[in-house]
This record gives structure tokens, C-alpha cells and sequence, in this order.
């Protein structure tokens, strides 16, 4: 089996933990930074170079795409999709994700629970979004932000408007969030692979932070899941069309509510809480799903 981790940093804890994976099962695996990749595309023919050397097809692609670079990432992913490689994440599912307004309307078109979410734009009157939203406290969140920054509690209504006037003004995107006090700023990450639950843990905010991001300071313990957040997970990733992701639900007196999906989630929170081997679960699944591409230098 020929794999492809595309990623930007050979370094980075869940790049390290894939590869060994991958070695571990004997199979051929090259991290790629797919920054570094240029792609032909001509009448019937695609392919696509890495530094300079034109890349053998690989059977699967695991692709871990950065935030930021989005557009090219998926247009990779895209082209090796094309020419045949498998891959844990398919192109639309992850450009789709990265959008937190169309994931939250993908999400609520399948009957995924949520906070309600208010989006306008500069246009709306701050006090008609607050309304809409069913008043303070609430929370704002930038449609660009990542890893909890860009996410703001309000805790009142005058707050709210200056806070919505200010970012109106400056023309960003914001959602509009009702508030999930109950959640006590905790959070549940579950890792979906292949439509099934294979390790949850509970993040909980540092002291005095509603935001549960480990990257804020949040600790990870192991959870077992609910029956409900564990339906809402695997519902979650179906909806969005993922084969490896990450569900951010909080808990709330009506059930789970999730706030994002992301398309290449973290593994070291994951597998340290719960000592589960996830890279070697991504391999699984990719190993119940590959076909073996032809070993010559792919023309499709
Ligand atoms: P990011 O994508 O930047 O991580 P999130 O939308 O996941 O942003 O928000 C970060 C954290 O803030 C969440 O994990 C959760 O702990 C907390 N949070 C977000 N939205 C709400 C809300 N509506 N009510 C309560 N807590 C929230």
C-alpha cells in the first residue's frame, strides 16, 4: 500500500503518529507538503509533481490540510481524488467543513441539534440580530476564526450592540450564537472514522474561560459517550461526508449540541486521554477501502 500524508510539517505529533502507523503495517508512506506540489492538467491526462519529481499515484491519501490553505489543499486532494488515489477525506467535504455558516446549514438540514445562530450582514441593525437571537447573553463568533480565537461571550445587551457596531463597521462576517451557559465551558470532541465512534474525550476550559480549546489552555480527559452524543457524532460526520473527523459538540439541557466538524482533527488530545491507537484506526480504514493503483507514474 502506497500512502500519502499530505501535510505541512513531518514534525507535527499526528503527522509523526500517522506515519508510524502506516510503517507499522509495512506499507510505503511519505509525508507530502502539499504546498511544495504543482499539478498538469491537460486533455485527459492529470498529473502531479513534488519538488520537481513527478509523483507515483498513491493507493490513499491522508490528507491535513491547514486552515489557512484551504484553497490549494483541497485542490490537491481534488487532483489526486481524480486520478484515482483514496482518499480518508474527500475534497468538497473538507472545503465544505472549513465554512462554519454551511456546515451549521448542512447540519441543521439533517436534523443535527446546535445553538441557534443568528447571521446578517453589516446591513442588519445590530438590535434586530440581538433580537433575532433571543437577547443576551450571547456569543459572536468570526466566520474566519479557528482554535477559539475570534469566539466572544456578551453578557449584555448594550455590550452586544457596541460589539456587533464594531464588527459591522469593520465588515466582518459574524455568526450570532445563543449562549450554552449549562455547558460550563466544557466541550466533547468525538473521532468519527468511517461512520463509526473510535475514541471521545472532554475538554475543559482553563479557569474562568467559557471556550474549551486546547489551544486556550482547555485540559482533555477520556469520556464515555452518551447514547445521544454518540448518535449526534456519527450523525454529524454523515451529514458533513467525512471519513475522519473530529465532532465538537457541547452539552446542554437539550441534548448535544454540535458546533463544528473539523475535517483534520488533532490526534494527540485524543489518543493521550484515551490511549487508543486512532492513527492506526485511519490505516484500518483505509485498508478496508483503497484499491491498489497501478505503480507506474498515474496518467488518468
Ligand atoms: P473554534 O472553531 O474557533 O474552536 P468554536 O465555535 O468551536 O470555535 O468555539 C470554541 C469553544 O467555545 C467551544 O469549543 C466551546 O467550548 C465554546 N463555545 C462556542 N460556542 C458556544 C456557545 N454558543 N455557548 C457556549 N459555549 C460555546
Amino acid at each position: 500500500m502506497r500512502v500519502y500524508i499530505l501535510s505541512r510539517n513531518k514534525k507535527l505529533y499526528s503527522t509523526r503518529r500517522l506515519v508510524e502507523a502506516a510503517e507499522q503495517r509495512g506499507w510505503d508512506v511519505r509525508v507530502i507538503d502539499y504546498l511544495k506540489c504543482s499539478i498538469e492538467i491537460m486533455k485527459g491526462e492529470l498529473k502531479i509533481s513534488y519538488m520537481g519529481e513527478e509523483l507515483p499515484l498513491p493507493d490513499a491519501i491522508i490528507p491535513r490540510i491547514g486552515a489557512s490553505r484551504t484553497f490549494y489543499g483541497t485542490a490537491m486532494v481534488r487532483h489526486f481524488e481524480i486520478m484515482g488515489s483514496f482518499s480518508t477525506s474527500g475534497n468538497l467535504a473538507i472545503a465544505r467543513s472549513r465554512d462554519k455558516l454551511r456546515s451549521l446549514q448542512v447540519l441543521s438540514k439533517k436534523g443535527v441539534d446546535m445553538p441557534k445562530t443568528i447571521f446578517a450582514s453589516n446591513k442588519s441593525s445590530a438590535k434586530d440580530v440581538i433580537a433575532l437571537s433571543g437577547g443576551a447573553p450571547l456569543v459572536l463568533k468570526i466566520l474566519e476564526g479557528t482554535q477559539g480565537v475570534g469566539v466572544v461571550l456578551v453578557d449584555s445587551e448594550k455590550a452586544a450592540k457596541s460589539v456587533l457596531d464594531a464588527f459591522y463597521g469593520m465588515e466582518v462576517n459574524l455568526l450570532v450564537q445563543e449562549y450554552i451557559e449549562e455547558a460550563g465551558g466544557a466541550d466533547i470532541r468525538a473521532l468519527v472514522v468511517n461512520g463509526k465512534v473510535v475514541g471521545a474525550m472532554k475538554r475543559q476550559g482553563a479557569e474562568g474561560d467559557f471556550r474549551s480549546n486546547l489551544h486556550q489552555g482547555g485540559s482533555a480527559t477520556a469520556h464515555k459517550l452518551t447514547r445521544k452524543e454518540r448518535a449526534t457524532a456519527i450523525a454529524a460526520a454523515k451529514a458533513m461526508g467525512l471519513g475522519v473527523c473530529g465532532v465538537d459538540m457541547i452539552p446542554s439541557d437539550r441534548g448535544p449540541l454540535v458546533m463544528e466538524v473539523n475535517s483534520s482533527p488533532g490526534l494527540e488530545g485524543i489518543e493521550k486521554s484515551t490511549g487508543i491507537d486512532i492513527a492506526g484506526k485511519i490505516m484500518d480504514y483505509i485498508a478496508e477501502n483503497a484499491t491498489a493503483q497501478s505503480d507506474t507514474v498515474g496518467k488518468r
